[in-house]
């Protein structure tokens, strides 16, 4: 029988933001937590990108989340900021590496040379696979697609998540480009935001705020959620940027937090 995540209490889908910070300075200074995200989507826990502090916050939450009852570990790719603590968090998914269970999807170039995650872990959970473009996973009664391959320095992928009130599209790091607005239709639309302006050095392929308004005008989600912030993020202070974002679109927009937890499909309609 899986384990409900709180007893007594039967709740709906969530998304818990533990952490909403990315990129290395945020990272290195904790200026916004690198934890990551916990969902729980049609009965199904799983944690999407475990980075720098993930198991220290899913105890530390009020209530806490044990990681024991997750069924899966979902890495968008390698940087440290998502997979810091990917290790730690699988173990703990297998309650310290006693008992096989749980499933790891990940990149391949996670898996090769520097792999993110050790090779003994690799056997103690149920499975582990690997992301693919176009490709379509099912976790218990949980279904989601890797619509395509990201534009950033490692191999990426971004998630839509297929629920029965309608679809989460998430755009984790990527360069801007145009077929991001077919690949990621959703009725919830999350992004990765790192930088505040476009431009940078080229190795730097995220997403501005910029590119965020046209994204969000074009998909035309019912709500839209900025994640992952970097320095010239916060400085802007997100939440006043989401506010403006939501005048100039019409779409609601929110700025996430460190612990904030999404009730859904209930925000799709406040
Ligand atoms: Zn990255």
């Amino acid at each position: 029988m899986r384990k409900q995540q709180n007893k007594g209490d039967v709740k709906g889908d969530f998304i818990k933001f533990l952490g909403t910070g990315g990129a290395r300075v945020v990272v290195s200074k904790q200026i916004r937590s690198s934890a990551g995200n916990w969902l729980y989507l049609s009965g199904v826990n799983l944690f999407l990108d475990p980075g720098p502090g993930a198991l220290v916050k899913c105890w530390s939450s009020r209530p806490a989340l044990d990681p024991a009852t997750l069924e899966a570990i979902v890495l968008s790719h390698r940087h440290l900021d998502h997979s810091g603590d990917m290790n730690a968090l699988t173990e703990a998914m297998t309650e310290a590496g006693f008992k096989k269970r749980g499933l790891v999807f990940l990149p391949l170039d996670a898996l090769n040379k520097e792999p993110v995650l050790f090779g003994y872990l690799r056997n103690v959970v149920e499975g582990v696979e690997l992301l693919e473009p176009g490709k379509s996973y099912k976790i218990g009664d949980l279904v989601f697609t890797t619509p395509v391959g990201h534009l950033h320095p490692v191999e990426t992928y971004g998630f839509v998540f297929h629920l029965p009130w309608g679809k989460i599209a998430w755009i984790t790091d990527t360069l801007f480009f145009p077929e991001l607005i077919d690949y990621y239709q959703g009725d919830l639309l999350i992004l990765n935001v790192p930088r505040l302006e476009g431009g940078g050095p080229p190795h730097i392929q995220h997403l501005c705020l910029a590119d965020a308004e046209l994204l969000i005008r074009e998909i035309k989600p019912r709500a839209a959620i900025l994640t992952h912030f970097g320095m010239t993020m916060l400085r802007a202070r997100p939440w006043e940027l989401a506010a403006q974002l939501s005048d100039r679109t019409g779409v609601k927009v929110i700025a996430a937090r460190d612990g904030m937890t999404v009730s859904l499909p209930e925000v799709l309609e406040e």
